[in-house]
């Protein structure tokens, strides 16, 4: 077996998460296998159901990934061909790439330079007749103000679509991640805040008729066996993949928690430092998915982080709007000083509920010492 506390900091420690949840892990493997229901089935169900509970939603849908969820999410709301539909450039390629694929276009718009979470005046002034949804995505953890976003969405009969692949647990002004928007997304990657051991996703909402228009498409848009009502695909999650998110859930408020007094240590230890600067949190309740520096060099910091065997990560370097993939799209030909900005400056630290305060200390320590190395070698702007 791997050392499960190998020398430095890792990014993440998921073989240690599973280790520590090995007996609970054995005994619902041997429940699947006996039942050998391995699509869909009472596990996934279960799973849906306490999801749903957990969100304060009506209905959880499980799926493939959060990708999938996405398109789902996009194809149940009717959108597709000549409709656009406004998110961020600062996010994942899912969040676009599944607004591509149902044949909308993206639209992106620049972030509050603060939280980095999607601008709503941009939105509002990025709206067109043709204009259907807009997808908030809750980088890092955090959720978008909420009450702008639906009241500009009210307006101007807008969906709004909350990618929450980074957010399970987090919570804002009172409200839960998938619980406010009119439809949420999730992502199970594993090294999500709530992980599955491969890939999956569920789409939430409490709109009864978008819930069932999800469930058909995910499943051949089969009503039972033999009959399909409509087009549908495949995405429906694993049997296991529902019986261990099941068994996650109830670790889930335990985790999220260790995570911000993590993040909490974090801001503390970092207070004054020349040269990196934490984002300062939008609201109180982020499920802190990521931890987030600003720093300048970000190569130099990187490269002596590593030096210290300490691992760290970029979210993300290159925005969409920017990447090859999206450059015939209109929406991508604008300039987004805010999102250009961060992406150039970005760190993202160690955090995971495994984590120590021993290792928590090594990389405040590091931090401290690089600050001073760079400070005294006029590397700092
Ligand atoms: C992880 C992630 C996704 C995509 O999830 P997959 O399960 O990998 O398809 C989408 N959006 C955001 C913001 C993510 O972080």
């Amino acid at each position: 077996m791997n050392n499960p506390n190998p020398p430095g900091v890792p990014f993440t420690n998921l073989a240690l998460q599973h280790r520590q949840l090995r007996p609970e892990l054995d005994a619902m493997f041997d429940r699947l296998l006996g039942s050998s229901q391995f699509i869909l089935g009472a596990e996934v169900a279960g799973f849906e159901r306490a999801f749903a509970d957990y969100c304060g939603a009506g209905d959880a849908i499980g799926c493939g990934n959060g990708t999938d969820a996405l398109e789902l999410a996009l194809a149940a709301l009717g959108i597709g061909r000549g409709d656009e539909v406004i998110t961020v450039s600062y996010t994942f390629t899912g969040t676009a790439e599944a607004i591509v694929r149902s044949g909308a276009e993206p639209i992106f718009v620049d972030v509050d330079a603060s939280s980095l979470l999607m601008n709503v005046d941009k939105v509002a002034a990025a709206i067109t007749e043709r204009t259907r949804a807009v997808i908030a995505v809750d980088i890092y953890g955090s959720v978008v103000d909420i009450n702008p976003l639906l009241d500009l969405a009210r307006e101007h009969s807008l969906a709004v679509i909350e990618d929450a692949a980074q957010a399970h647990g987090a919570t804002r002004d009172g409200r839960r991640a998938g619980g406010w928007a009119d439809i949420s997304t999730f992502s199970f990657y594993p090294g999500k805040n709530l992980g599955a051991i491969g890939d999956a996703g569920a789409v939430v909402t409490s709109d009864t008729r978008l819930a069932e228009a999800v469930r058909l498409r995910r499943d051949h848009g089969r009503t039972n066996k033999y009959e399909h009502l409509l087009i549908g695909r495949n995405s429906r999650m694993d049997g296991l993949q529902g019986a261990v998110l099941r068994l996650k859930l109830d670790h889930l408020e335990a985790w999220n928690d260790r995570r911000r007094q993590v993040a909490a240590a974090y801001r503390e230890g970092l207070v004054g430092l020349p040269g990196i600067s934490p984002l300062v949190p939008a609201h109180t309740g982020s499920a802190e998915h990521l931890f987030v520096v600003r720093v300048k060099p970000r190569q130099e910091w990187v490269a002596r982080l590593s030096a210290r065997d300490i691992v760290t990560g970029i979210h993300y370097p290159i925005p969409l709007h920017l990447q090859a993939a999206y450059r015939s799209f209109p929406g991508a030909d604008v300039h987004l000083p805010v999102t250009e900005a961060a992406c150039d400056e970005v760190l993202s630290l160690p955090i995971f509920p495994e984590i120590t305060d021993e290792q928590v200390r090594t990389v405040v320590d590091a931090i401290g010492a690089i600050a001073g190395e760079l400070a005294a070698a006029g590397a700092v702007p």
